[in-house]
Parts: C-alpha cells; sequence; structure tokens
C-alpha cells in the first residue's frame, strides 16, 4: 500500500482576486473549482488544478480577506517546488514572471519566486517521468505549462522526530537530502530545511497543509496506519470532492491524506469547472447571501483557449 504523492497544498490568501489573476493568468493554472470554506461560507476556498482537476496538481487557497502576511516557520512548508518539462521552460517562465515584474532568480535549471503575497515557489526541470499534469492558457504554451508538484520543502527543528512516522506508517523512502513518497502512478518528495529563529506564523502567503494521495479503498487504512504510528487523525470527513483525514507530523506539519475522486466533476461539467460558484448541498439553500458576500472575482474564461465550435453538440 503507497500513497501516490501529493494530492493537494492548501495555502492562505488575504487578497482573493489579485490571487486569481497570479495563479490563473500569470501561472497559467485553470481555476478548477470556486467554493466557499466548508467552516466559514462567507469566504472562498479556490482551487486551482490542470486541465482536469487531478490530485497533483492541485493548489488551494482560503481566502482570509486582509488578513496579516504570514512567516514560514518550524512546522511548516516554506517551499512549493513544480515540475516543468525542459530548460526552455525555465527560460519562458524566467521571461514570463520578469515582465510581470516577479524577482524571478535563476539558479541553473531552477528558478525561484515568490506570489504577490510572498508564498515561495521553485521551478525545476523533472525527471519523475510521471505524467505531466498542465492546464491550457492563452499566454502559456502548452510545452512550457507547469506540469504538476515535484514537492515541497518544510522548517523542521528536528527531522528525526518525524522519520517513524513518515517512513514506517507513510510508506516514504529516502531520497537525496529527504523522502519520496512515491505510488503507482506518481511521487512526490519531502524534505526538511533547518527551521529559522523566528516562530511561523500563520497568514497571507503561508502553507496551511499538504495533503497526500490515497485510493478510496485504501484510505481507512491509511488512518488506522497514523493511529497505530501515534499520531491523532481527525475522523474521515467528507469533502464533497475528496475525503479527507488530518492530523499533525511529528515535526508538526499539518498533513491531510485525501482519496483520488470522486473529483472536481462531481458537481460541475468538466467543460465548465469553477465558472460559477459550487456549493455543498447543505448551503445551497444560502447561494443568494453567499453570493452577495464574497469578494467579486475576474473572471477566468478569457486566460482559457476557445473552444472549437461543434466540439461540445450537446450544450
Ligand atoms: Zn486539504
Amino acid at each position: 500500500m503507497k500513497l501516490e504523492g501529493i494530492h493537494h497544498i492548501t495555502a492562505i490568501t488575504g487578497d482573493a482576486p489579485r490571487n486569481v489573476d497570479f495563479y490563473a493568468r500569470v501561472l497559467g493554472l485553470r481555476l478548477v473549482k470556486k467554493t466557499v470554506n466548508q467552516d466559514d461560507p462567507t469566504v472562498y476556498h479556490l482551487f486551482y488544478g490542470d486541465e482536469h482537476g487531478d490530485p497533483g496538481l492541485d493548489l488551494t487557497f482560503f481566502e482570509y480577506p486582509g488578513v496579516a502576511p504570514g512567516r514560514p516557520g518550524a512546522g511548516m512548508v516554506h517551499r512549493i517546488v513544480w515540475r516543468v518539462a525542459s530548460p526552455e521552460a525555465i527560460d519562458f517562465w524566467e521571461s514570463r514572471l520578469g515582465t510581470e515584474g516577479v524577482d524571478a532568480r535563476r539558479e541553473d535549471d531552477r528558478l525561484n519566486f515568490s506570489d504577490p503575497e510572498g508564498l515561495d515557489h521553485e521551478l525545476r526541470v523533472d525527471a519523475s517521468g510521471d505524467e505531466p499534469l498542465t492546464a491550457d492558457h492563452v499566454e502559456v504554451p502548452r510545452e512550457h505549462a507547469l506540469q504538476g508538484f515535484d514537492g515541497v520543502r518544510a522548517y523542521t527543528d528536528d527531522p528525526d522526530r518525524s522519520t517513524a512516522l513518515l517512513e514506517e506508517a507513510l510508506g516514504f523512502e529516502r531520497r537525496g537530502e529527504g523522502w519520496e513518497s512515491r505510488g503507482q502512478h506518481r511521487g512526490s518528495f519531502y524534505v526538511y530545511d533547518a527551521a529559522p529563529d523566528q516562530r511561523g506564523l500563520q497568514g497571507a502567503g503561508s502553507v496551511h497543509h499538504v495533503a497526500w494521495a490515497s485510493s478510496m479503498d485504501e484510505h481507512e487504512e491509511w488512518r488506522e496506519r497514523v493511529l497505530r504510528a501515534g499520531a491523532r487523525p481527525t475522523p474521515v470527513i467528507d469533502r464533497f470532492y475528496f475525503r479527507s483525514i488530518y492530523f499533525r507530523e511529528p515535526s508538526g506539519v499539518l498533513f491531510e491524506i485525501a482519496t483520488i475522486g470522486p473529483g472536481f466533476s462531481a458537481d460541475e461539467d468538466p467543460e465548465h469547472l469553477g465558472e460559477r460558484l459550487s456549493l455543498p448541498p447543505a448551503f445551497e439553500h444560502l447561494r443568494d447571501q453567499v453570493e452577495k458576500t464574497l469578494t467579486p472575482l475576474p473572471d477566468t474564461t478569457r486566460w482559457r483557449p476557445a473552444r472549437v465550435s461543434g466540439s461540445n453538440p450537446a450544450k
């Protein structure tokens, strides 16, 4: 039984319109779901993905309008590492981010930059051989598109503390400077860096949690394993697009194990993912109220290639 690498990563934004502009326009991801925080339906939960909203490229943001900037510290993910196809793709992003006024620092075939709220990203030429997960965008040629997560880097005071849980319970394997979680189809790395002296703060531009991908069938069993390893998982929570358990790994990073499926087309036509506000059934009767309260967002369809007419005659 193996986890299939990273399912999704969830971070925090204080400025949802600017967040949509950066991830859906500048980085060329597809806004695959626009919904509300299930614990607070007055604010967004935004999901960016590849064309199909597949686990492996799914970056999500909780919106807390105007929240103060966060700061990564011990027990927090501080960098998201993405795959691209080639050194030419790195050239493309160096130039595109430069044009956007984003300070992108290149080191060989890696490019490091931050989003407008300080969330740190790195692009790397892919060496995994996993299927590329890409989104279509009017200004990003497909061969240069982001291809999914390569891994995350987290801060810890003591990496040894987490070794038993990562290796024995979660089946991570030692690779290079950290670990790899690899299943039948995909894998991602997990690496620690020494934590800065300053305590971390959750806030705008900080990562809230990282979710690892499980098949539907094995989900309960993962929970049992986590429990046996001494961590304290939540009960299985139905997030509608997937099922989840949450727990802190011993270094303090909030982990989730989420199921591959049912997926984002559970409540929307795959052609029109993310175009209208999706509400969990329990909130549907509040739609009028909720829509009035939410921050207006840019229309992302203008960054999407036009669909060939006649390709979808039934709609
Ligand atoms: Zn999550």
